[in-house]
């Protein structure tokens, strides 16, 4: 079976219909370190004010 490897921003395994959360980059451009990451990368840095990745932990 051709499976694809693990995330490289989550390490999830994901299937086809998370493809696009996992792969397409995300141009937010408000934040330096997680522009053009995919939506499910968490963006680490203190103080970034990205809606989409902001990590909320
Ligand atoms: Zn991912
Ligand atoms: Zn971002
Ligand atoms: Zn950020």
């Amino acid at each position: 079976m051709d499976r694809p490897p693990p995330c490289l921003y989550c390490g999830e395994r994901y299937g086809p219909d998370d493809v696009a959360r996992h792969t397409e980059p995300v141009h937010c451009e408000r934040c330096i370190t997680c522009a053009g990451k995919p939506a499910c990368y968490d963006c680490r840095l203190m103080y970034c004010v990205c809606d989409v990745h902001r990590y909320r932990g």
